[in-house]
Protein backbone atom coordinates (compact mmCIF):
# COMPACT_ATOMS: atom_id res chain seq x y z
CA UNK A 1 0.00 0.00 0.00
CA UNK A 2 1.57 3.19 -0.67
CA UNK A 3 0.51 6.86 -0.48
CA UNK A 4 -3.20 7.38 0.60
CA UNK A 5 -2.12 10.79 -0.90
CA UNK A 6 -3.39 9.02 -4.19
CA UNK A 7 -6.54 9.06 -5.61
CA UNK A 8 -6.60 5.75 -6.41
CA UNK A 9 -5.31 4.51 -3.35
CA UNK A 10 -7.61 6.36 -1.39
CA UNK A 11 -10.65 4.71 -3.76
CA UNK A 12 -9.50 1.60 -2.81
CA UNK A 13 -9.43 2.22 0.91
CA UNK A 14 -10.84 4.55 1.55
CA UNK A 15 -14.30 4.56 -0.41
CA UNK A 16 -15.81 7.20 1.94
CA UNK A 17 -16.01 10.35 0.38
CA UNK A 18 -15.60 13.30 2.53
CA UNK A 19 -19.06 14.31 3.54
CA UNK A 20 -20.46 11.12 3.72
CA UNK A 21 -22.98 10.35 6.59
CA UNK A 22 -21.96 7.58 8.95
CA UNK A 23 -23.06 5.59 11.47
CA UNK A 24 -21.51 3.60 14.79
CA UNK A 25 -19.87 0.17 13.32
CA UNK A 26 -19.11 1.51 10.07
CA UNK A 27 -15.89 0.60 8.42
CA UNK A 28 -14.06 3.86 7.25
CA UNK A 29 -11.28 2.53 5.73
CA UNK A 30 -7.33 0.10 6.56
CA UNK A 31 -5.85 2.24 9.89
CA UNK A 32 -2.59 2.37 7.73
CA UNK A 33 -1.40 5.33 6.88
CA UNK A 34 -4.33 7.38 8.45
CA UNK A 35 -4.87 8.26 11.75
CA UNK A 36 -8.38 8.15 13.70
CA UNK A 37 -9.66 11.24 14.83
CA UNK A 38 -12.72 11.67 16.69
CA UNK A 39 -15.62 9.88 16.54
CA UNK A 40 -13.53 7.17 15.14
CA UNK A 41 -11.83 3.72 16.43
CA UNK A 42 -9.51 1.43 15.51
CA UNK A 43 -10.36 -2.09 15.07
CA UNK A 44 -8.15 -5.19 13.77
CA UNK A 45 -6.40 -2.34 11.85
CA UNK A 46 -9.49 -0.82 10.46
CA UNK A 47 -11.05 2.45 11.41
CA UNK A 48 -14.65 2.68 12.40
CA UNK A 49 -16.90 4.85 13.21
CA UNK A 50 -18.00 5.55 16.81
CA UNK A 51 -20.31 7.99 16.43
CA UNK A 52 -23.84 9.10 13.76
CA UNK A 53 -22.17 12.00 11.57
CA UNK A 54 -20.24 13.68 8.84
CA UNK A 55 -17.58 12.09 7.51
CA UNK A 56 -13.74 14.74 7.57
CA UNK A 57 -10.90 13.63 5.90
CA UNK A 58 -7.46 16.39 7.31
CA UNK A 59 -4.98 17.48 5.42
CA UNK A 60 -3.81 15.45 2.50
CA UNK A 61 -5.83 12.26 3.84
CA UNK A 62 -3.71 12.01 7.43
CA UNK A 63 -6.40 11.94 9.14
CA UNK A 64 -10.36 11.34 9.39
CA UNK A 65 -12.80 11.86 11.91
CA UNK A 66 -16.67 12.20 12.58
CA UNK A 67 -18.67 15.57 12.97
CA UNK A 68 -21.28 14.22 14.95
CA UNK A 69 -24.91 14.74 13.70
CA UNK A 70 -27.60 15.94 16.31
CA UNK A 71 -30.09 13.46 16.70
CA UNK A 72 -33.16 15.70 15.64
CA UNK A 73 -36.40 15.14 17.96
CA UNK A 74 -38.74 18.10 15.97
CA UNK A 75 -38.32 20.03 13.51
CA UNK A 76 -38.50 23.75 14.12
CA UNK A 77 -39.61 27.01 12.26
CA UNK A 78 -37.27 27.12 8.94
CA UNK A 79 -36.69 23.77 8.44
CA UNK A 80 -37.07 21.95 5.18
CA UNK A 81 -38.97 18.77 5.63
CA UNK A 82 -39.76 16.13 2.78
CA UNK A 83 -43.15 14.22 3.21
CA UNK A 84 -45.64 12.28 1.25
CA UNK A 85 -49.34 13.74 0.84
CA UNK A 86 -51.76 11.87 3.07
CA UNK A 87 -55.11 13.79 2.22
CA UNK A 88 -55.96 17.02 0.37
CA UNK A 89 -59.25 18.97 0.79
CA UNK A 90 -60.36 22.32 -0.41
CA UNK A 91 -58.28 24.28 2.22
CA UNK A 92 -56.29 22.13 4.59
CA UNK A 93 -53.71 18.69 3.32
CA UNK A 94 -52.32 16.85 5.02
CA UNK A 95 -48.97 15.30 5.09
CA UNK A 96 -46.76 12.61 6.47
CA UNK A 97 -43.07 14.10 7.00
CA UNK A 98 -40.00 11.74 6.58
CA UNK A 99 -37.18 13.85 6.40
CA UNK A 100 -35.55 17.14 7.03
CA UNK A 101 -32.95 18.82 4.91
CA UNK A 102 -29.71 20.15 6.63
CA UNK A 103 -26.51 21.52 4.56
CA UNK A 104 -23.61 20.68 5.55
CA UNK A 105 -21.04 23.26 5.85
CA UNK A 106 -18.07 21.56 4.98
CA UNK A 107 -18.93 20.08 2.02
CA UNK A 108 -21.11 21.26 -0.66
CA UNK A 109 -24.32 18.99 0.15
CA UNK A 110 -27.29 18.95 1.26
CA UNK A 111 -28.14 16.06 3.61
CA UNK A 112 -31.47 14.18 4.02
CA UNK A 113 -31.92 12.68 7.41
CA UNK A 114 -34.75 11.16 8.57
CA UNK A 115 -36.72 11.83 11.16
CA UNK A 116 -36.67 9.53 14.32
CA UNK A 117 -40.43 9.02 13.41
CA UNK A 118 -42.48 10.72 10.44
CA UNK A 119 -44.64 13.61 11.96
CA UNK A 120 -47.99 15.26 10.58
CA UNK A 121 -48.14 18.39 9.36
CA UNK A 122 -50.87 20.64 7.98
CA UNK A 123 -50.64 22.92 5.13
CA UNK A 124 -52.92 25.87 4.69
CA UNK A 125 -54.47 26.84 1.37
CA UNK A 126 -53.18 30.38 2.49
CA UNK A 127 -49.33 28.63 2.09
CA UNK A 128 -49.20 28.25 -1.01
CA UNK A 129 -47.86 31.08 -2.49
CA UNK A 130 -50.28 30.74 -5.63
CA UNK A 131 -54.49 31.43 -5.58
CA UNK A 132 -56.65 28.34 -6.36
CA UNK A 133 -59.82 27.43 -5.21
CA UNK A 134 -59.03 24.50 -3.90
CA UNK A 135 -56.25 23.25 -2.46
CA UNK A 136 -56.71 19.76 -3.77
CA UNK A 137 -56.42 21.09 -7.29
CA UNK A 138 -52.60 21.44 -6.97
CA UNK A 139 -51.86 19.38 -4.45
CA UNK A 140 -53.13 15.75 -4.68
CA UNK A 141 -52.92 12.67 -2.49
CA UNK A 142 -49.40 10.49 -2.99
CA UNK A 143 -47.28 13.58 -3.98
CA UNK A 144 -43.89 13.99 -2.29
CA UNK A 145 -44.00 17.85 -1.50
CA UNK A 146 -40.90 20.04 -0.67
CA UNK A 147 -42.18 22.53 2.30
CA UNK A 148 -41.03 24.74 5.14
CA UNK A 149 -41.91 24.53 8.95
CA UNK A 150 -43.54 27.72 9.29
CA UNK A 151 -44.06 27.74 13.87
CA UNK A 152 -42.56 26.09 16.25
CA UNK A 153 -43.62 23.90 18.65
CA UNK A 154 -46.96 22.65 16.83
CA UNK A 155 -47.96 19.44 16.29
CA UNK A 156 -48.71 18.54 13.78
CA UNK A 157 -46.05 20.79 11.75
CA UNK A 158 -47.85 23.45 10.20
CA UNK A 159 -45.80 24.20 6.77
CA UNK A 160 -45.64 26.22 3.30
CA UNK A 161 -45.15 26.24 0.31
CA UNK A 162 -45.21 29.95 -0.92
CA UNK A 163 -41.46 30.23 -2.89
CA UNK A 164 -40.53 28.44 -6.29
CA UNK A 165 -38.12 26.03 -4.56
CA UNK A 166 -41.21 24.45 -2.70
CA UNK A 167 -44.12 22.61 -3.50
CA UNK A 168 -44.62 19.32 -5.69
CA UNK A 169 -41.54 17.41 -5.88
CA UNK A 170 -42.57 14.53 -7.30
CA UNK A 171 -45.89 13.53 -8.46
CA UNK A 172 -47.62 10.49 -10.55
CA UNK A 173 -50.81 11.27 -13.02
CA UNK A 174 -54.28 11.32 -11.28
CA UNK A 175 -55.71 9.36 -14.26
CA UNK A 176 -53.10 6.49 -14.77
CA UNK A 177 -51.09 6.71 -12.48
CA UNK A 178 -47.69 7.44 -14.73
CA UNK A 179 -44.93 9.67 -13.38
CA UNK A 180 -45.43 13.10 -14.64
CA UNK A 181 -42.83 14.60 -15.95
CA UNK A 182 -41.76 18.44 -16.02
CA UNK A 183 -42.36 20.36 -19.24
CA UNK A 184 -44.16 23.50 -18.62
CA UNK A 185 -45.56 22.71 -16.20
CA UNK A 186 -46.47 18.94 -15.34
CA UNK A 187 -47.24 16.50 -18.02
CA UNK A 188 -48.65 12.74 -18.59
CA UNK A 189 -47.14 11.30 -21.86
CA UNK A 190 -49.35 8.19 -21.29
CA UNK A 191 -52.63 10.60 -21.11
CA UNK A 192 -50.92 12.95 -23.04
CA UNK A 193 -52.23 15.52 -20.90
CA UNK A 194 -51.03 18.46 -18.86
CA UNK A 195 -51.81 18.12 -15.15
CA UNK A 196 -51.74 21.11 -12.51
CA UNK A 197 -49.58 21.30 -9.27
CA UNK A 198 -47.88 23.52 -7.34
CA UNK A 199 -44.47 22.47 -7.95
CA UNK A 200 -41.06 22.95 -6.75
CA UNK A 201 -38.02 24.44 -9.07
CA UNK A 202 -36.72 21.24 -8.15
CA UNK A 203 -39.45 18.77 -9.03
CA UNK A 204 -37.69 15.31 -9.94
CA UNK A 205 -39.51 12.48 -10.16
CA UNK A 206 -37.48 10.22 -10.24
CA UNK A 207 -34.81 11.63 -7.61
CA UNK A 208 -37.45 12.36 -4.98
CA UNK A 209 -39.67 9.29 -5.90
CA UNK A 210 -36.60 7.22 -5.30
CA UNK A 211 -36.14 9.31 -2.19
CA UNK A 212 -39.07 8.31 -0.67
CA UNK A 213 -39.68 5.03 -1.79
CA UNK A 214 -36.08 3.47 -1.50
CA UNK A 215 -34.64 4.92 1.23
CA UNK A 216 -37.57 5.75 3.47
CA UNK A 217 -36.48 2.33 5.48
CA UNK A 218 -33.29 3.90 6.30
CA UNK A 219 -32.06 6.31 8.50
CA UNK A 220 -30.62 9.34 6.59
CA UNK A 221 -28.77 9.70 2.75
CA UNK A 222 -26.52 12.10 1.33
CA UNK A 223 -27.44 13.71 -2.16
CA UNK A 224 -26.35 16.50 -4.59
CA UNK A 225 -29.06 19.12 -4.90
CA UNK A 226 -27.83 21.29 -8.25
ZN1 LIG B 1 -51.76 9.61 -17.34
Amino acid sequence: MNSLTENNNNKAFYPLLEGSIVIPGDVIGEAENIKSGSGTTIVDKKIIATTFGILHYGRERKLVWVEPIKQIKLPRKNDLVIGEVISSGSTIASIKTWFIIKKDKNSNRVIFIQLEKPFSANLHISQLGIRTEALSKVIKIGDVILAKVIMNHTLPLNIAINNNLLGIVAARCSSCGAPLIKKQGLYCEVCNRKEIRKISSLYDYEKFMTLIKTYKPKRYLVMELE
